[in-house]
């Protein structure tokens, strides 16, 4: 098969991702065979092939946002019948026996295993995945629709969980690419004011079409202040404005893998029971109750398709804020 191989981390700027030709994969017992027919772009592809998070498997073929058809499964995989439309996730598999998988927190399991990086991923024609962490798809969902759903979407839904927003209270977001353009729809679905702080011009329009009351400048006072706030951007200077913007007992949530260094900053900031918290990954079950709603609803991913082979152009626009809403391979 056809795929993106990283052997190197490096600026995304040097495309360092090579389309090469390797063995198409085969699943073990408990795997099922996924011919791929949509990968999502991720900003934490973006970590893993410039390297913020470390190598854990050279070479690796990243994208974790996969949806495609299954062709074969596995000996002893039978949930799924070959011609099942899944997707899979970031969240490869988890141990099942430490302390964190045992108590219900399986997005924070002592020996996980991730798709995209640990284990190869979706930027290629054919990939495998256990089939206790595939989901199928909602049936009103395109390919090419669907795709940012199972990262940018389930991650942001879990944070706007953690965030314990309340109808008609006012949730901030900060950073407007594809996780917020999808966590604004359910944000709004629940009734909450949402308010977008983000630095490029048409994620500002787009935050306004998506309903947000109030868009301004990346690190902008919001004209209300706010119950509590979600961080997409990978950006540790945005925290003390965002603390700033919080009411007394508000929360703050941080979603992104990789943040730069957070400032110091006065603890007149923090007190009054404000606090913060990252989100780290997801469990199964934030996957299917977020797919349940995006149905729902539905949510309505605002796409920017790139071809099979232009996965370097695709990082390089994300890296430099040029997609609106989230970049898709279409394969
Ligand atoms: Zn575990
Ligand atoms: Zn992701």
């Amino acid at each position: 098969m056809q795929a993106w191989l990283l052997n190197k981390p490096a600026p995304v700027e040097s495309n360092p991702l090579s389309l090469e030709r390797v063995a198409d994969p085969v699943p073990a017992a408990n795997e099922v065979l996924v011919r791929v027919t949509a990968c999502g772009i991720c900003r934490t592809d973006l970590h893993v092939v410039e390297g913020e998070l470390p190598p854990r498997k050279s070479p690796v073929i990243p994208g974790h946002q996969v949806v495609g058809v299954i062709e074969v499964t596995g000996s002893n995989a039978r949930k799924y019948s070959p011609g099942t439309r899944v997707g899979i996730p970031w969240l490869h598999k988890t141990c099942g026996a430490c302390p964190y998988c045992l108590s219900g927190r399986e997005n924070l399991c002592d020996n996980p295993e991730f798709t995209g990086y640990t284990n190869n991923g979706g930027f290629a024609e054919y990939t495998v995945a256990n089939e206790d962490f595939v989901y199928p798809l909602p049936e009103g969902f395109a390919d090419l629709q669907a795709a940012p759903l199972l990262c940018a979407g389930i991650i942001g839904f879990r944070c706007l969980r953690l965030s314990g927003i309340q109808r008609g209270g006012n949730l901030g977001i900060y950073g407007f690419g594809a996780a917020g353009h999808v966590c604004i729809q359910v944000a709004r679905h629940w009734g909450a004011n949402v308010f977008v702080c983000t630095r490029e011009e048409k994620h500002q329009r787009l935050a306004r079409e998506l309903g947000a009351v109030w868009a301004g400048a990346a690190a902008e006072e919001p004209p209300e202040k706010l119950d509590a706030s979600i961080i997409f951007a990978p950006a540790g200077e945005l925290v003390p404005p965002a603390l700033q913007a919080l009411r007394k007992g508000g929360s703050l949530i941080l979603g992104g893998i990789y943040m730069s260094p957070i400032p110091s900053f006065d603890y007149g900031l923090l007190y009054k029971e404000r606090s913060i918290r990252s989100v780290a990954n997801n469990t199964r079950e934030d996957g299917r109750d977020f797919l349940r709603v995006a149905a729902e609803i539905p949510i309505h991913t605002e796409v920017q398709v790139f071809a099979f082979t232009q996965v370097n152009q695709a990082l390089n626009a994300l890296k430099h804020d040029g997609i609106r809403g989230a970049g898709v391979l279409q394969l």
